[in-house]
């Protein structure tokens, strides 16, 4: 049915289609277990797990163990090496996916195929049908900052690419976009070319060229806008120039973006001097967004979880234009849609596609995990709103109850599916003895020490932290990127108050008795976080799904020789 709709996109449609699915999600994943397990229950891996053919939840769960990337990584590898293509699905596995790599410091290899790109487009459909319904927008295009790295062979002959990569390069990806009356505003050659800074000046230029008809302004993930406009504050001048000659700066050197801009550029000095006017009459670039892309109606992107940083820069950049939230998944399979786009970012919530999956929910209430017994896994409709869950996923590119290492919280139910809110990847971040601080918490206690900056309309530009423990006792410490130079004596407060901020009971009485020492923020120069971007960039991650390590592992040596070089000031808490 959703193939019909590629031609012209038929939003009561996909409503109907979405409604009917999650009336009677329990039904609908048992189905979709039974169907993953007769496509692939021949495989080598289940086979090893004796399910004989059954292909019931209560068997599935009985026989199957939780699985997570590292016990699944050596059937992963013979696929990558051509060994056995077919050991963790029946059809044999012929693309390969990069996850992000900035959650675990490295990329880890997970199995990709055509029904993986269906239900990308399933979920993109799903949530643009809700979101149309709310913020309708014409015929136009999206100003995406989006990036495609490179695809390259494996040892066995499978093409790899981030998961990004892989659904941009995909022909289904441009068919639902022009159906979504949302097609980039850059060629191919920008999305896909090999320099991630030259794709993203052309990005620009290429929306400010179509500034009429951009409608929508969008990103994987927000950090892609935020880095754009900070980028857009320092190259605004020679953009403008460029659109006022009709050529293009020399510093874009790649033959094949050159070629496709200069298609696009043609001298109009014209549209040089509104964009000139407008950025002249702005306030400290607020509203930026709303003045140079007057028919955009909204902003789309991920923007829960380690995006929620970004947020307050980005309301900045839209100045009154909404900001809606996308949809939640991994490079391992998707999740849910929002198909609640009214509701603010801080609150947006995911409902389950019950036919992407089948999924199950570890409850973490405390409670429940005693004598270090994790709880019993449930299923979709039996999670319960109030409660927070780790989720794993079964689907059909060869994941069998796999631990994707998010928590999640059940909100509420739409018809009877869940509607899940992101709260954090669930391994610790911050431990040195009985404390336990995860993202959340330290993102928590970076918007409250940030506080203090705002009333010098200073801000941090971004963050992460590591644990020091070559003193004696250990500590925590937090870098920060900020925006201008405040004096000492702010710092030491911010400082002080990121210290009381972590209240999680096992840090306040280590801090209490000296078991942890004081916390130290350090300051790193302007562009440091550009430095880490990059680094990541050049070991093949994609900036599309580019998210700041929020804490930095003693074996990331590269992340830690960035940070530690570039530290400019630092301060330890007095607060204890
Ligand atoms: P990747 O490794 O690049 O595939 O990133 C997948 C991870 O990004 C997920 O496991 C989540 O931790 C995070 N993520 C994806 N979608 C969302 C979302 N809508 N809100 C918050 N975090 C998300």
């Amino acid at each position: 049915m959703l193939e019909k709709m590629e031609e012209r996109f038929d939003a009561e449609a996909v409503i109907g289609e979405f409604e009917s699915l999650s009336r009677d999600a329990g039904a609908v994943q048992r189905e979709t277990l039974q169907k993953i397990l007769d496509e692939n229950g021949g495989t080598e891996y289940l086979q090893r797990w004796g399910l004989n053919g059954r292909t019931d939840p209560d068997s599935f769960t009985n026989c199957v163990p939780i699985a997570s990337h590292s016990d699944l990584e050596p059937y992963i590898q013979r696929i990558v090496d051509g060994n056995s293509p077919r050991c963790l699905t029946g059809k044999p596995i012929t693309t390969i996916s990069l996850s992000s790599g900035t959650t675990q410091g490295k990329p880890k290899f997970v199995p990709f195929n055509e029904e993986l790109m269906e239900s990308t487009m399933q979920i993109y459909k799903t949530s643009f049908a809700y979101r149309n319904r709310e913020y309708p927008i014409g015929n136009g295009k999206a100003l995406q900052f989006i990036y495609s790295s490179k695809q390259f062979k494996t040892k066995g002959g499978l093409t790899a690419g981030t998961a990004t990569t892989n659904v941009y390069r995909n022909a289904q990806f441009k068919k639902t976009m022009r159906a979504m009356q949302t097609p980039c505003c850059s060629p191919d050659e920008v999305i896909f070319g090999p320099d991630f800074h030259q794709s993203l000046y052309c990005h620009l230029l290429c929306g400010l060229i179509f500034r009429d008809d951009v409608q929508v302004v969008s990103s994987t993930f927000a950090h892609s806008i935020v880095h754009a406009f900070r980028t857009f504050e320092q190259v605004w001048e020679e953009l403008v120039t460029d659109i006022r000659e009709g050529t293009l700066s020399s510093r874009i050197t790649v033959p094949l973006i050159r070629a496709a801009m200069s298609k696009l550029l043609v001298p109009n000095p014209e549209l040089a001097d509104t964009i000139y006017r407008k950025i002249s009459g702005l306030s400290n670039w607020y509203g930026i967004i709303q003045e140079l892309f007057p028919s955009t109606k909204y902003i789309y992107g991920i923007m829960t979880g380690s995006m929620e940083p970004y947020l307050k820069k980005m309301r900045h950049y839209a100045g009154e234009l909404p900001l809606l939230s996308a949809d939640y998944g991994a490079s391992e399979g998707w999740i849910g849609a929002n198909v609640n786009p009214k509701l603010t970012p801080e609150t947006a919530t995911f409902a389950v596609l019950p036919n992407i999956g089948y999924f199950e929910f570890i409850p973490l209430r405390e409670d429940l995990n005693s004598h270090g017994q994790e709880a019993k896994p449930v299923g979709l409709t039996d999670v319960k709103i109030g409660e927070e869950y780790e989720i794993l996923v079964t689907n059909f590119a060869g994941l069998y109850r796999y631990r994707l290492g998010d928590v999640v919280k059940v909100k509420g139910f739409h018809n009877s599916t869940p509607e899940l809110q992101f709260i954090c990847r669930r391994n610790l971040l911050l431990t040195i003895n009985i404390d336990k601080n995860t993202e959340k918490d330290l993102q928590l206690a970076v918007e409250s020490a940030a506080e203090l900056l705002a009333g010098e309309k200073l801000e941090v530009v971004d963050f992460t932290s590591r644990v020091d423990l070559s003193t004696e006792p250990g500590h925590y410490v937090v870098f920060w990127e900020i925006s201008g130079d405040p004096q000492d004596d702010l710092l030491q407060e911010c400082c002080n108050c990121l210290d009381r901020s972590f209240v999680d009971a096992g840090y306040m009485s280590s801090r209490k008795v000296r078991a942890i020492g004081a916390l130290e923020l350090r300051i790193v120069r302007k562009g440091t976080f550009h430095k880490i971007l990059d680094h990541y960039v050049g070991l093949g991650a994609a900036v599309s799904q580019f998210k700041t390590p929020r804490c930095v592992g003693p074996t990331n040596d590269t992340v830690l020789q960035i940070l530690s070089v570039n530290v400019v000031r630092s301060y330890l808490s007095t607060a204890f």
